[in-house]
């Protein structure tokens, strides 16, 4: 039973919320893809997750995914220091390593994880981060865990930096910023704030999640299209955006990485990501680093048709990149927009606050590899549409038109289909699924009609997501200091909420449409999948990528004899 406190505090919140139209609400997805979702019964282009380069819906990385955990099963039981660190975690974090071009590298369960467990590491008690005011929300409750003195700063904007850094008389300086911000998809000054860094010995570190495998010519993301790779000293990545899968990691020197091994609550008091996990993104990075520049290429040629097209149709548009925000005036024209979009079957994310600081609303439109360009003709037709429809309506008219959104039973219908919807749903064929870009993955139907009559799947495809993140009610555990005008915050990076105890901010902002199923038949797992276990000698051979591994280790350790035997 909730305490009768607690039931008003909880109902005056989420009236206030209400109030304010700033209220979230949880759907229910089907997702078919790379670029369609199903809600209730209507199909919808999506222009809204970081699928960046179309990997959610490639079957390689769920048959790895699959085929390791027939072998090694689901759970580790352990966190990494205790018996949960298996050869593949090892293996992925040397692959994380040179994809990303430095000594080392260590995994955290998400990205948000990485952020909170490394920034709280890296500074305590005394200590100072600068703060780039549109961060991240994970970066910012990463900054309020670590205990030090958070300052943030204006927006990209170096010469505040400076001023900051100035203004640290005693103490370590950590220096934190996205590169590719979250919303409205533009860049930090990385060359600047490196030699900033390197004048007051101030520690970077660089959040390159949006551009992480997707941008770069090695995909080494903003920084490496700033030419500044390998003068970052930790760089923050996860898998769950243009690497279609799921896990955070921290790319560093060795010291680093060892620092944090010993030091990084978040990493030494958790549960090691599943095998199986380490293995999908094993093959995340593999596919990534076979056929990446022609993914890059891809998404590079949407993004300058989707900015063409929307420019010449007059909208304003923010960034440079596959993250593109689209200006609106209130938080009700966000939502109209994004409902206007919707009634065109296309998926526009309407960002409002505390996702957004007051007075930033937009729309957030992420382009992907695997849009085609009728996919992006559809999504500028429908955002004209939405926005004639709000020149003809207009202010009040608006608000009488937000209210057309799903009613609460309409939602809740959205969230739970009939039972024998499901049914429909686990009988459809695998292609009927994917977009017509992911068919070409599928395995034959044979193999999809064996599996799916004999493998036991989840009974159902649906993912939740957020409509538009959560509330949360955090507590400032460090003294924040607001020296610079601030926006009210959250999601990329309300630090202003930091400061007010009252805000009941923390949202996890954008996005996101984590996609926690594979949806798409998958082929049969090959060994061990009903529970059967193998001899631990016989699973490691029986494996592939343990396979690969062991050949690797000989060679190395072929190579390394054959040096001794020549130093000899
Ligand atoms: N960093 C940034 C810049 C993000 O936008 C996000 C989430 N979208 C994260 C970190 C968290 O990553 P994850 O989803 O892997 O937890």
């Amino acid at each position: 039973m909730l305490p009768d406190v607690w039931k008003r505090y909880f109902s005056e919140e989420l009236a206030r919320r209400d109030q304010a139209k700033l209220t979230r609400k949880l759907r229910s997805l089907r997702h078919m893809g790379s670029t369609k979702v199903q809600i209730g019964s209507h199909e919808f282009l999506n222009f809204s997750s970081n699928d960046y380069l179309g990997l959610t819906g490639d079957l390689r990385i769920a048959e790895a995914a699959a085929s390791a955990a027939g072998r090694f099963g689901w759970g580790t039981a352990a966190s990494r220091l205790v018996t949960g660190s298996s050869t593949l975690h090892t293996k992925l974090e040397g692959e994380v390593a040179a994809f990303r071009g430095t000594e080392a590298a260590l995994l955290f369960g998400s990205g948000y994880q990485a952020n909170l467990g490394v920034i709280s590491a890296l500074v305590g008690s005394g200590d100072t981060v600068l703060s780039d005011e549109m961060n991240h929300a994970s970066i910012v409750a990463g900054c309020k865990l670590s205990g030090a003195t958070v300052r943030v700063f204006k927006h990209r904007n170096c010469d505040d930096l400076e001023r900051h850094l100035n203004g640290v008389k005693k103490g370590r300086v950590l220096v934190v910023t996205d590169s590719l911000f979250s919303v409205e998809g533009d860049a930090a000054d990385l060359p600047r704030i490196v030699k900033l860094c390197e004048r007051f010995n101030a520690l970077l570190l660089v959040d390159d999640a949006h551009a992480n495998a997707c941008l770069g010519k090695r995909g080494r993301g903003i920084l490496e299209i700033q030419g500044v790779n390998g003068q970052v000293p930790i760089v923050i990545g996860n898998f769950s955006k243009a690497l279609g899968s799921y896990g955070g990691f921290v790319a560093c020197d060795e010291m680093v990485r060892d620092y944090l091994v010993n030091h990084s609550r978040p990493f030494i008091y958790t549960t090691s990501i599943p095998i199986a996990l380490a293995a999908a993104n094993l093959e995340a990075l593999k596919i990534v680093r076979r056929e990446g520049d022609a993914l890059r290429q891809k998404l590079a040629t949407n993004t300058a048709f989707a900015r063409t097209k929307l420019e010449s149709a007059g909208f304003e548009l923010t960034g440079n990149y596959h993250i593109i925000g689209i200006h609106a005036s209130s938080p009700d024209e966000a939502l109209f927009l994004g409902s206007e979009v919707e009634q065109h079957g296309v998926l526009v994310h309407p960002m409002r606050w505390p996702t957004v600081p007051e007075g930033q609303n937009c729309l957030r439109v992420s382009i992907t590899a695997a849009h085609t360009e009728d996919d992006i003709n559809r999504l500028a037709e429908a955002l004209k549409k939405a926005r004639n429809s709000i020149s003809r309506k207009k202010t009040d008219g608006l608000t009488r038109r937000v209210s057309r959104r799903p009613t609460e039973q309409q939602l809740e219908m959205m969230t739970a289909p009939p039972v024998d919807d499901f049914d429909d749903f686990e009988n459809l064929p695998g292609e009927a699924m994917m977009s017509a870009a992911d068919s070409s993955r599928l395995p034959p139907p044979e193999q999809v009609a064996e599996f799916s009559e004999d493998a036991a799947l989840p009974a159902s495809g649906d993912t939740m997501i957020a409509e538009q993140g959560f509330p949360g009610n955090d507590k400032p555990t460090a003294p924040v200091e607001k020296t610079s005008e601030q926006a009210p915050d959250d999601g990329p990076v309300p630090e202003s909420a930091i400061e007010t105890p009252t805000a009941p901010v923390e949202e996890e902002i954008q996005e996101e449409l984590p996609i926690d199923e594979p949806e798409q038949a998958l082929p049969p797992v090959e060994a061990g999948g009903s529970g059967a276990t193998l001899a631990p000698e016989a699973m490691e051979l029986a494996d592939p990528v343990i396979a690969e591994i062991e050949g690797g280790t000989r060679k190395r350790q072929r190579k390394t004899a054959k040096h001794k035997k020549s130093e000899n």
